[in-house]
């Protein structure tokens, strides 16, 4: 019976966390930039699980088209319980050679997209209501991974701004976590950031779960976050990754390589 806010909800990791949601009998707003992609997601969506969704049209780097498509839910469903930050971009680029113009558009994309989808939030439903955030990060910064200076620091502000807002927002009855998955199979950020490479080069025996996870097993935890199965966890992140951060090769030479095949 609740309802759930979800940007970047029309692919990949976004659109399994709508469904999984919908499976356990939730409503759900799925949001991006192309609204033929989330309405033909929310088609999909509707006929697999017999709930309701709305798919609506924003750019999260656009407070003002947040704001419109916040509303349009608000009248539709006249609540909204859950916020999963899911919208961000990436690709393998090297410092060097990364344009001021595309570090700043991941920044732009990525954390102050999600400042701005929460703040609004906030503003319309959550300061008097309450309510729960996840913002999907990811383990990039940890170690500084080759080729991700831009996801990494933008994921790593996001896992801040978790913090910050889990302190400032909690006495509102809102809790705020971060959600940081490893390499997730057939989604677009595996197939940019060398997952098929990897595969093949059977680096994902080093992990110690020894495989990629699936989409499925991101929603499951987001759901743990976004339900009052985690109603004492506020202001952390839960590392969905196999455990891969910790034993994965951080190879600057062999990203290289994978950046510059998949730019032929
Ligand atoms: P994806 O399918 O490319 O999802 C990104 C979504 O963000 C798209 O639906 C896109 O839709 C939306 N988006 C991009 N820019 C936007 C904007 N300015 N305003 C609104 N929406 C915007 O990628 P994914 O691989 O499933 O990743 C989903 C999340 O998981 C991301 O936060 C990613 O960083 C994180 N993550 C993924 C992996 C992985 O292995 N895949 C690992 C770690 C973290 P439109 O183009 O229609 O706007």
């Amino acid at each position: 019976g609740q309802v759930a806010f979800i940007t970047g909800g029309g692919s990949g990791i976004g659109f399994r966390i709508a469904e999984i949601f919908m499976r356990h009998g939730c409503r759900t707003v799925i949001a991006s930039r192309n609204l033929q992609r989330v309405s033909e997601a929310s088609q999909k969506l509707e006929a697999a699980t017999g709930q309701q969704c709305l798919p609506l049209s924003l750019d999260v780097r656009q407070p003002q088209t947040i704001v419109a498509a916040v509303e349009e839910a608000l009248k539709k469903f006249e609540r909204i319980d859950i916020l999963v930050n899911g919208a961000a971009g990436n690709f393998l680029c090297p410092a060097s050679a990364l344009s001021f113009n595309a570090f700043k558009t991941v920044i732009d994309i990525d954390t102050i997209g999600t400042f701005n989808t929460s703040k609004v939030i906030f503003e319309k439903y959550f300061r008097d209501h309450g309510g729960v955030i996840v913002n999907i990060t990811a383990t990039l910064s940890y170690r500084g991974q080759a080729l991700q200076v831009h996801a990494g620091t933008a994921k790593a502000a996001i896992d801040a701004m978790t913090r910050h807002l889990a302190v400032e927002w909690g006495p509102n009855n809102i809790r705020v976590n971060s959600l940081a998955p490893g390499p997730i199979a057939g989604t677009e950020g595996y197939r940019r950031l060398g997952g098929k490479f990897a595969e093949k080069a059977s680096q994902f025996d080093t992990i110690p779960l020894q495989r990629a996870g699936n989409k499925t097993e991101i929603a499951h935890s987001t759901l743990y976050l976004a339900s009052p199965l985690s109603s004492y966890v506020t202001g952390t992140t839960l590392v969905v990754d196999g455990g891969s951060w910790l034993t994965s090769a951080n190879n600057f030479s062999a990203l290289l390589g994978i950046a510059s095949s998949s730019a032929k």
